[in-house]
């Protein structure tokens, strides 16, 4: 574009594209992250650590994919990479996960009304030769004070991290566009454990009610909570345990191709373009 110094409309236009926001979209494993990535446009690959940055835009927006690698520690560190680098306007972590639900089915789709984090427990008190039981294991928040999680009665809760109002419309209102299963608002449990005991799914699924568990949600709702940065995960059922659902790696793709039209929906909407 030729930029000429008397032109001011398209000078506000260059001042505008520099200052837009981007929106980060996360995937942590390869299949999770990379069709998305095909689809951006004007694409720029940058790496911090194992991270990888795909910086491109979307229907003329600032998009940036970020592959982030598996698990908790993975994830929250990509996350406050990502937002101390580009300082993304708001942040969907999506990808594949297994049901808790009995009613969800593999290729169904939950966004998250809620994401907690099913790592963070405080055992009971028994002496040595008293065993272990996993049962009455109490939820732990970490940040219901700087003070002891261990010692402090209000700790032993659940920590819940809300998903964004503006992103839950967006993803709401494109519902119909996903026809390979339903799409439902639900809770996304994390943590860095496979649940494969159904009593222990069934444990968590009445204790936290918990739609799905996957391995990263959690870690990129706490930071982008202490940032402050709009966040929501989107979580196909690649897996569903407690009804036989087997895992199928092809729900990774179809959940981007949904979460594409969310991000779309959510740039006509919610962003100031
Ligand atoms: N079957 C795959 C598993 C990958 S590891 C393989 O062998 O390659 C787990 C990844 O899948 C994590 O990123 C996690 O978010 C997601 N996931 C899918 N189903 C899950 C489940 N039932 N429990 C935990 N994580 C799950």
């Amino acid at each position: 574009m030729m930029v000429t110094a008397c032109s001011s409309p398209s000078n506000n236009e260059v001042t505008e594209k520099k200052t837009q926001r981007p929106i980060l979209v996360q995937g942590p494993m390869p299949i999770e992250a990379e069709h998305f990535a095909e689809r951006l446009e004007n694409v720029k690959e940058e790496k911090s650590g194992d991270f990888v940055f795909y910086i491109g835009t979307l229907a003329d927006y600032p998009v940036i994919v970020a592959k982030t690698g598996k698990g908790m520690e993975n994830t929250a560190a990509a996350t406050a990479v990502a937002i101390e680098r580009y300082n993304p306007i708001a942040i969907i972590n999506q990808g594949t996960s297994g049901g808790h639900d009995p009613s969800l089915n593999v290729f169904d789709i939950v966004l998250g009304k809620r994401t907690v984090n099913l790592g963070s427990l405080k055992t009971a008190d028994k002496a040595e030769n008293e065993g272990i039981d996993p049962t009455i294991w109490k939820p732990m928040d970490l940040m219901a004070s700087e003070g002891s999680a261990g010692e402090d009665p209000n700790a032993e809760k659940p920590r819940f991290y809300e998903g964004d109002q503006a992103l839950l419309a967006a993803a709401h209102a494109v519902k119909d566009t996903y026809t390979k299963g339903k799409v439902v608002d639900g809770t996304i449990g994390s943590a860095d454990v496979w649940n494969n005991e159904v009593d222990r799914i069934k444990w968590f699924h009445t204790k936290y009610d918990t739609s799905v568990e996957e391995m990263e949600g959690a870690a990129a709702a706490q930071i982008a909570k202490a940032y402050e940065v709009p966040f929501l995960g989107i979580r196909v059922l690649s897996n569903n345990k407690v009804n036989g659902g087997k895992y199928n790696p092809n729900t990774a793709s179809a959940n981007q191709e949904y979460v594409y039209e969310v991000v779309k929906q959510y740039i006509s909407t919610a962003t100031s373009k």
